[in-house]
Order: C-alpha cells, then structure tokens, then sequence
C-alpha cells in the first residue's frame, strides 16, 4: 500500500476507489479480482491487479501527450493510481473496429467485419437493469448527460480510437474494442476515466489474430495473467518495466 492516507470511498467489481487528503484527488486500487458473464464467472488472479494499472496508466500518458483530459496523475504502487476526483456520468462507452462480442450476437454482421466508420454504442452502466444499450433520446430522458456533452463524448471517443490504434499497431496490436467511462471535474470539463486495459479492450495479436485480453478469461481458457503480462511488455519501456519490477517474460 503507498503512504499516502485514504478511506475507502467505493468498491467496484474489480476496483477500489479510496479518498485522500486531498478533496480533489483519489486513489484507485487495481484488485486481482476478474468478473465476466454479468457476474456469473468470477476468479482472483495474482499480479492481474497490478498488469492493468501499469497498462492503463501508460495508455493514459499516452492519450494526455496527445491532448486528452485524462483522471490519471500518477501510479503510486504498480497497482494503484492517484487519479483526479471525477463526478463518473454513468455511461459504457464503446468504440469498435471489428464486428465481434456482442454485436454478432445482436446484430447479421459478419465476424470479424471491418467497421469503418467505427461504432460507438453507449451502455448504461447498471447492473440492476443489466447495462442495456442506449441512444441519445433516452441518455437526454434520463437526464444522464446533455446532448452537447454526448456530442463531445462521441468526438472525444474518436481521436481516443485513433490515438491507441496507432501506439497499439506499432507494439503488434490490433485494438479491435474498448469501453470507457467518462467523468465531470470540477470546472465541469468532461475527463477520461476509469481504466483502459485487457478488461475493457480487446486487443488481438496483428499476424496471429490471437486474443491479449479478457476474452480468453470468458472463453473460459487459462493464460489470462500471461496475456496481460505480454501487453504490459509490449507497451512499456524498458525503463518503465525495470521502475514498477515487472518481471521478465519467459521465452
Ligand atoms: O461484449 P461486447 O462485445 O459488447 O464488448 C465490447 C467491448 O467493451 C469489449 O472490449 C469489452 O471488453 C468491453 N466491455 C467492458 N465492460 C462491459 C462491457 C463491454 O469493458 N461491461
């Protein structure tokens, strides 16, 4: 645990969220925890914690070295994040390249489809209506967020999606899917938040097609934490991995 004091303010199904001194300021705890299925598949997996915060982290930096308001000030132990304080509008974000996951269950797209434009699709974000897709009339409805801020969500999601295709292709990744969350500070910006990594995206090899992501945990297949390890190692630099002791990939 870092020394910075905190009580804890949230616990997520993967996450937890503790309050600092500072009001404007709170840590976010990366748990081992893995959940898929609505919740009907749950495990606690060592160091997977830790993988996605260094991955979302570096994601993070990325996106801010570009110009996108991210909640992320700096990683304070490999799986926890000191992050700005953000009032989370209760939105899934989700931006998708290629036609898999639920869209093939949903709708006659062909696997693995190329979308272009990409799609962006909004979920609400509550398990006690089962996170039910949304369009814009039902988001202003429920007074969830205005239109203007979903117009700058949507414009936002586009230049996210472009800027981690380009970093992912170069480490030999296809960034096929992701989800984000979204957050108001206090000035009323709308900020990135939340996480992005192998639990929110999925991330394919770009000569194998094969799955790095949480998708090997739905399929119900073991690898999990060796595919994030092998992301974190794609996506980290050499002095990043030796700061945060991430350990060597076997051959
Ligand atoms: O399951 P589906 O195909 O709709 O998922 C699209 C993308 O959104 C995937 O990358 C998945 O990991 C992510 N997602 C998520 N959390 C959810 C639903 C989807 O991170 N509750």
């Amino acid at each position: 645990m870092s020394e910075i004091t905190k009580e804890l303010l949230y616990t997520g199904k993967a996450k937890d969220v503790y309050k600092t001194e500072n009001e404007n300021e709170v840590i976010i705890k990366f748990r081992d925890d893995i959940t898929a299925l609505d919740g009907g598949r749950k495990d606690t997996l060592s160091k997977k914690g830790e993988y996605n915060a260094l991955i979302s982290a570096k994601l993070f930096q990325i996106l801010e070295e570009r110009g996108i308001k991210t909640q992320f000030i700096r990683l304070v132990e490999p799986n926890e994040m000191l992050t700005k304080s953000l009032d989370m509008i209760p939105l899934e974000v989700i931006c998708r390249n290629i036609a898999t996951g639920s869209l093939l269950r949903k709708y006659p797209f062909h696997r693995n489809q190329e979308l272009n434009p990409p799609i962006i699709q909004f979920d609400y974000k509550n398990d006690v209506y089962h996170d039910p897709m949304l369009n814009d009339s039902i988001i202003t409805a429920l007074k969830i967020a205005s239109q203007e801020q979903l117009d700058k969500i949507r414009e936002i999601t586009h230049v996210i999606n472009k800027v981690l295709s380009k970093f992912l292709k170069e480490k030999g990744l296809i960034l096929v899917d992701f989800k984000i969350e979204f957050g108001l500070d206090a000035e009323g910006n709308i900020v990135l938040g939340d996480e992005i990594s192998p639990d929110t995206t999925r991330l394919w090899d770009s000569e194998t097609l094969d799955n790095f992501d949480k998708d090997i945990f739905r399929k119900g297949e073991e690898g999990v934490v060796d595919a994030y390890h092998k992301v974190v190692d794609l996506v980290l630099t050499t002095e990043e991995k030796e700061k945060w002791n991430v350990e060597k990939l076997e051959d």
